[in-house]
């Protein structure tokens, strides 16, 4: 391997540090910040991931309010729970974790989310504050590639840069950040023709596609950076029968002789975009409370 790693593990242990010392900042104004997670059904990824959140909350000295309701609650009532978390001044931040059962209108939900409050960035009037360079909540991932990104080139003014993947979440906010920084950026998604061309060309490429390992090293220019946000988990019959194991969306072994820095998977993007919730959630807090945010957690 000739790449360096982006130790994403490592730098998510930075940034939840810089967040525990700002914490005590607004504790010592008097305000605790708090983060409010609903959970709809038994969906056992999400039980796992909103443990995670509501374990690192408390780490970090924030509040943290879990709500979980059976598969079955009906669409008014998480509504109606959503309206109550927006009007409780002990909660700064609210993320309903997706997805929601069949019967619930998930963008139903994500609307009704005060913006202020919204610290996943998913709704309306965040991505248009984002597409528009205002201020706004930023989706979580996203932010969190940003951040890598900007601690490994310091200006990424003028760059190339490739985002393969265009959804809603991770592929449209990412070019948007990455424009916001201004680099050239090229958004690839499943109808781009010759597809590998456009990703050579990249200074910095950013894969969320959800196909494991579909980016190889001979499509990347040599030097680029590469940020892999997939997480995919397939079969591993080297660790034994029934073994699986969790890849990214970039080949690591051959991307990793060709470009110049790489985020492993897992320990890369995945840790970072707990800590930019975290990081959010302060950020929604200070705004709140007309405090002075701290620099360098938000984009
Ligand atoms: P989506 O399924 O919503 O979007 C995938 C995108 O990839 C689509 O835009 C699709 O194009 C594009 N795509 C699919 N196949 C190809 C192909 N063969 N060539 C080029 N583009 C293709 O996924 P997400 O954005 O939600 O997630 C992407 C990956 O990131 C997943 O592995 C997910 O698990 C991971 N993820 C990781 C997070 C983390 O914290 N590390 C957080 C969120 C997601 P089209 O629009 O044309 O269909």
């Amino acid at each position: 391997m000739t790449a360096t790693l982006i130790d994403g593990k490592a730098f998510a242990a930075t940034i939840r540090a810089r967040v525990t010392q700002e914490v005590a900042r607004v504790k010592a104004a008097g305000i605790t910040p708090g983060l409010a997670v609903v959970l709809v059904g038994k969906d056992p990824a999400s039980a796992v991931y909103v443990r995670n959140k509501g374990k690192q909350t408390v780490e970090v000295g924030m509040e943290s309010f879990e709500h979980k309701l059976p598969a079955d609650t009906p669409e008014a009532d998480l509504l109606d729970l959503i309206a109550k978390l927006n009007a409780d001044p002990a909660v700064h931040g609210i993320l309903c974790q997706l997805p929601v059962p069949d019967h619930i209108d998930a963008e139903k939900v994500l609307a009704a989310i005060d913006p202020a409050k919204d610290v996943d960035g998913f709704h309306i009037s965040n991505v248009g504050l984002l597409a528009t360079g205002q201020k706004a909540m930023v989706p979580c991932t996203p932010l969190g590639c940003l951040m890598m990104l900007r601690d490994h080139h310091g200006s990424l003014s003028g760059l190339e840069a490739v985002v393969v993947g265009r959804s809603n979440i991770v592929g449209k906010p990412m070019a948007q950040l990455l424009l916001g920084d201004s680099c050239t950026v090229t958004v690839a998604h499943s109808r781009t023709r010759d597809i590998e061309a456009v990703v050579k060309r990249a200074d910095i490429v950013v894969a969320a596609v959800g196909r494991p390992e579909m980016v190889t090293g001979d499509w990347l220019k040599p030097g680029a950076t590469v940020i892999d946000v997939g997480i995919n988990r397939i079969d591993a019959p080297e660790k034994g029968a029934d073994k699986t194991r969790l890849v990214g969306d970039c080949h690591f072994d051959s991307c990793a002789e060709v470009a110049g820095a790489i985020t492993p998977v897992p320990g890369g993007v995945g840790p970072m975009t707990i800590a930019c919730l975290l990081a959010n959630t302060l950020t929604a807090c200070c705004r709140a409370h007309g405090l002075a945010e701290p620099e360098g957690l938000t984009a």
